[in-house]
């Protein structure tokens, strides 16, 4: 028996056990329609009957889960979220057009570099010299009239700080919400589209999801590159090209796995529960953990905290691993500590890693 790993990695991240374990006796013969297929998931043509069915029900998991309206489309597509900072503004900016950011993060950062390469993309709000500790309030943002779309990262994975709201504005809002999709209760109606690299809490990396409203889609620039054009991968289905078929069964996996456990409302509250066991032990640890983001911009999905010292930070990494809790280290930019704990994460993981801290902190 190997030892119990608590996975806190940031993405690709910890999946639910159900679902590999269902993967895991499918992967020789699928089982669909009630039948063996006889060969893997991945064996088989993304034509063929069988996969048409997966693909579909893989976007009904997500519809039904997100209760996305029908006049969106739900894409899978491939290239990253990271994709999506260019294919967005390549999309929908011109030179001679104006886009908003909020950058409260290192990736919304990324995204307005990209951007600014297709038009006058430019931060409305940044919280770069504060460190990204913050997110704003609604009140606090004052949108261009003539911008194309408004782009913000509701969850900035590095710095864990989110947004505990949905942004409203005139202009089409543009979400980056990778790191906290299918997290919380979020309401589609307000965005124009939602982007998501799966690797966090929809399946394995190699899938990014979009959310597009119809009206939205409509306007994309209908010059673009086939591989870069969302109109095409609606009208296909997302079967413009070979799309990553395993991980497509994945998704599809993952939301019947949520569905079974109560869907995204459920989640939420197990979600809430399971990061206020941390904030918890770094609020009560008399200043020995300090919290990076400030406590109204607190992410559920990546807790980020300081040791007093760099030395001390090594040791707890260092302990953290030999104990089984994998991936605690603060991303590279960053430093310090960060206990990413997605949908899949289990409660007595974080319980095990606030005794773990508690016991750290009195001993060091
Ligand atoms: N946006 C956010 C919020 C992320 O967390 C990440 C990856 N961790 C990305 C974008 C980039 O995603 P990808 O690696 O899929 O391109």
């Amino acid at each position: 028996m190997s030892m119990q790993i608590y996975n806190f990695s940031a993405g690709p991240a910890i999946m639910p056990k159900e679902v590999l374990r269902k993967a895991q006796e499918e992967m020789l013969s699928l089982q669909y329609f009630g039948r063996n297929i006889g060969m893997s998931v991945m064996e088989i043509s993304h034509r063929s009957e069988v996969f048409t069915a997966i693909n579909e029900s893989a976007q009904n998991g997500l519809r039904d889960l997100l209760n996305v309206p029908q006049n969106y489309q739900i894409l899978f597509l491939q290239g990253g979220a990271s994709l999506q900072f260019s294919m967005i503004p390549m999309s929908f900016l011109s030179q001679d057009e104006t886009a908003d950011y909020i950058v409260t993060g290192a990736w919304g950062e990324k995204a307005l570099v990209e951007a600014k390469r297709c038009g006058d993309a430019k931060a409305i709000y940044s919280s770069v010299k504060t460190g990204y500790k913050t997110v704003p309030k609604q009140s606090e943002l004052n949108f261009t009239k003539e911008a194309k779309y408004i782009h913000y990262t509701s969850n900035e994975t590095i710095e864990g700080v989110e947004f505990k709201y949905d942004l409203e504005a005139e202009i089409p809002v543009v979400c980056d919400a990778s790191s906290n999709i299918l997290s919380k209760q979020i309401d589609v109606s307000k965005y124009s589209l939602i982007y998501a690299g799966a690797q966090k809490n929809i399946g394995p990396s190699g899938i990014t999801v979009v959310i597009i409203r119809d009206e939205f889609l409509e306007k994309s620039n209908k010059k673009q590159h086939s591989m870069l054009d969302y109109s095409k991968f609606a009208e296909n289905k997302s079967l413009l090209n070979t799309p990553n078929t395993w991980g497509i069964y994945l998704v599809d996996l993952v939301c019947k796995w949520l569905k079974n456990i109560g869907g995204v409302s459920e989640i939420e509250k197990i979600n809430q529960q399971k990061a206020a066991i941390i904030y918890n032990a770094i609020d009560q640890s008399n200043g020995y953990f300090k919290g990076h983001a400030d406590i109204d911009a607190r992410s559920l999905m990546n807790v980020t905290f300081r040791l007093p010292s760099i030395e001390l930070e090594n040791k707890f990494c260092n302990e953290a691993t030999d104990l089984g809790f994998d991936g605690l280290r603060g991303h590279r930019s960053v430093g310090g500590i960060r206990a990413s704990i997605y949908n899949a994460f289990p409660i007595e993981g974080v319980e095990k890693l606030v005794e773990f801290m508690t016991k750290f902190s009195k001993e060091n």
